[in-house]
């Protein structure tokens, strides 16, 4: 998976690739799809929401670049996957899910993994998580209309929020950091996620 989807595809980051190797995905995965979890492609983790497909797992991971000092956010949890892959690179993960039974699941993960610096929070992740902000990085991995102004707010000087904008059929990747001249803003190709459902920051107009 390593050589083939992520490094041909032009994931350059060595801590990266390494984590990646080294974190087993079938453990994310319900036990019928285990014989799948080295295909780049997405799957059902139950609940009609997926784990990334790798290669925007780690496309997503290298935006973002982690430093061992750093703390971390996922809006996301779903699976674990993703915590689990920051979790190997940062000082410490916060992540945000908002289906309970997810959230269990993936808590359990970590748990026989003994990833003890995630720590995990039920509820609506577009409101951040105020009592540990600043964040160093910010990874949003569902798709929203428009970057939800307390994520921006609770992000770090010189941090980076990464998040999927656009439409519910398609979105691009974003990258937003905070630089000592304001917020700067660069694009990272097409993606396609399922929803950030979100009462606290979007109406259904948003979505175009
Ligand atoms: N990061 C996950 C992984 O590694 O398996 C994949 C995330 S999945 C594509 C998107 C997740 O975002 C779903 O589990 C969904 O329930 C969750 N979600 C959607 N809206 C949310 C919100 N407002 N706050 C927190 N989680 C949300």
């Amino acid at each position: 998976m390593v050589a083939a989807q992520l490094a041909q595809r032009g994931i350059r980051d060595r801590r990266v690739l390494a984590v990646m190797a080294r974190v087993p995905r079938e453990w994310f995965l319900p036990p019928h799809l285990h014989a799948e979890a080295y295909e780049d492609t997405p799957l059902p983790i139950g609940s009609g929401q997926t784990i990334s497909q790798p290669y925007i797992v780690a496309l997503m991971t290298a935006a973002l670049a982690p430093r061992r000092r750093d703390r971390v956010l996922e809006i996301g949890t779903g699976s674990g996957y993703q915590a689990a892959i920051l979790a190997h690179l940062a000082r410490r993960v916060y992540t945000i899910e908002r289906r309970p039974d997810l959230l269990v699941e993936a808590e359990e993960r970590f748990r026989r993994l003994g990833l003890t610096n995630i720590e995990t929070r039920l509820g609506d992740g577009a409101a951040g998580w105020p009592e540990e902000a600043p964040c160093d990085g910010i990874l949003v991995t569902a798709a929203a209309p428009a970057v939800p102004p307390p994520l921006l707010a609770q992000l770090a000087s010189g941090g980076r929020l990464v998040i999927p904008i656009g439409d519910l059929s398609m979105q691009e990747l974003v990258i937003y950091e905070r630089t000592p001249s304001g917020i700067e803003e660069r694009r990272a190709g097409g993606v396609r996620f399922v929803p950030l459902i979100s009462r606290l920051a979007f109406t259904e107009g948003d979505w175009g």
